[in-house]
């Protein structure tokens, strides 16, 4: 979401005349872009977009806040801007940590950019927008995209569950969808601009509704999850549908349905388990058991046998003993996720855990979390390797900026792979042989064109 999010605010101050002369994803590219002599070569304005889901990244934008104070010292005319959710978690505390903290702008107001940035420049005082209720997906045919092929489309956002470590219902409020005639509007736009994958993104895709963006323009239910898969599988030209992120709850079976009989519908399924110990999920609030979780991951894979299981993991929630951190390594063992991201549970403040005490020491959360990692890695590692000599269909997305000569895609399991041919396939979904693994990443060459 903060991706999109990034490529909307990109998009529109381009359209607005403002240049884009750094982008950055990884924190560290980051710190490399926004070094010193980045900046006194000509950056007026550094925006970052900014996540609160685990305390690491609240850090890490603490730290370059500080870097940038410095930077402001020497040059007074630079204009230092926040997006994301830290802003909605911490709003005014934000300013008067940072009084040189130009502006920020909350997940529902990034079309309001090029005017604060404006407003900034004539006035010099700090400016934000930051308000819950309201619109809080709009499309924008501004949205800079570092693919041709490939789009991220929001179809809902906000969070009507209430995990109790989760601060997500607290920085992008209550759920929302896009009416379906809308999203189906902006795919087929996609795709007559030449896309052909679109993700469709949530933060619990499985419980859209369509019933509007607006408290005022709430309507009956116009489509469900699977109901809106199946409509947007039916626009000519569009080629894969990928979906991120699911909840078990609402994962239905309705919804496995659509998937077996789409194969225009991606092979990757991410979905959540976070504990495999009933007692932590319950800690948890997930409103699934372990068992639920896998009755529900068994039928999947007896549908749709090529599909790819991710999930995430938390290790170290309040109150995990070793029990409870045994019964993950169970589950991790039994159902043999494809990949699965495991992190430490880190306090997040206002969240209802954050009433709970955060009792499992530093030290057993950094064991634990090594131990799943290690397991995971070994599991992941064979299943990557039981693809090797086997033919999988792949979309190739463009050329590998450090070697030419390579095409890059990824296979409907979502995983990279790495083409070497003569002939130039970028753009086309290819059958390829999968010929050798490196990290996580495939080579493979073309078995036959589809
Ligand atoms: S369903 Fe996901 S986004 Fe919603 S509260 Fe739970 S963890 Fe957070």
């Amino acid at each position: 979401m903060n991706t999109y999010d990034s490529q909307v605010a990109a998009g529109i101050l381009e359209k607005e005349g403002f240049e884009v002369i750094a982008e950055a994803d990884d924190p560290e590219d980051c710190l490399d872009a926004l070094g010193k002599p980045r900046l006194s070569k000509g950056a007026d304005i550094v925006l970052m977009n900014t996540c609160s889901v685990r305390d690491h990244a609240e850090e890490r934008v603490w730290g370059r806040l500080g870097m940038l104070g410095k930077e402001k010292k020497e040059n007074p005319r630079l204009i230092i801007g926040l997006m994301g959710c830290m802003v909605e978690e911490h709003r005014e505390k934000l300013f008067k940590r940072f009084p040189y903290l130009d502006l920020m702008v909350g997940t529902r107001h990034i079309k309001e950019l090029p005017a604060m940035i404006r407003q900034v420049l004539e006035t010099r005082k700090q400016v934000a927008r930051i308000k819950q209720d309201g619109i809080s997906i709009e499309y924008s045919e501004y949205t800079k995209r570092g693919s041709g092929f490939h789009a991220w489309l929001p179809i809902m956002t906000g969070c009507d569950k209430a995990c109790t470590f989760c601060i997500v219902p607290m920085t992008r409020g209550s759920e929302v969808s896009m009416p379906a005639r809308e999203v189906c509007r902006e795919a087929e736009r996609l795709v007559s601009g030449g896309i052909k994958w679109i993700t469709l993104l949530g933060q619990n895709v499985n419980s859209y509704n369509g019933r509007g963006t607006g408290s005022g323009e709430r309507r009956m239910s116009e489509a469900t999850f699977p109901e809106l898969l199946e409509m947007l599988c039916s626009i000519e030209g569009l080629e894969r549908v990928s979906f991120t992120t699911s909840h078990p709850s609402d994962a239905t079976e309705e919804l496995f349905q659509v998937i077996a009989r789409n194969p225009k519908i991606g092979r990757r399924f991410h979905l959540p388990l976070q504990s495999g110990s009933d007692r932590m999920l319950k800690r948890m609030k997930r409103l699934h058991t372990y068992a639920d979780y896998k009755a529900k991951i068994d039928r999947l894979r007896a549908l749709v046998p090529d599909i790819s299981i991710t999930t995430d993991i938390i290790v170290g929630f309040s109150g995990e003993t070793e029990d409870d951190h045994g019964a993950t390594q169970r589950a991790l063992e039994e159902i043999r996720f494809d990949s699965a991201f495991i992190y430490k549970y880190s306090v997040r403040p206002g969240t209802p855990a954050a009433l709970l005490l955060d009792d499992v020491p530093l030290d057993r959360k950094v064991s634990r979390n090594q131990e799943l990692l290690v397991a995971q890695r070994a599991i992941t590692e064979a299943k990557s390797q039981s693809f090797l000599g086997k033919v999988f269909t792949v979309f190739v997305e463009g050329r590998n900026s450090d070697n030419p000569k390579e095409q890059i895609g990824r296979m409907d399991q979502d995983r990279r792979v790495i083409l070497e041919a003569d002939q130039d396939y970028v753009g086309q979904f290819v059958r390829m042989e999968f010929t050798g693994l490196h990290h996580e990443t495939f080579r493979a060459r073309v078995a036959s064109s589809r």
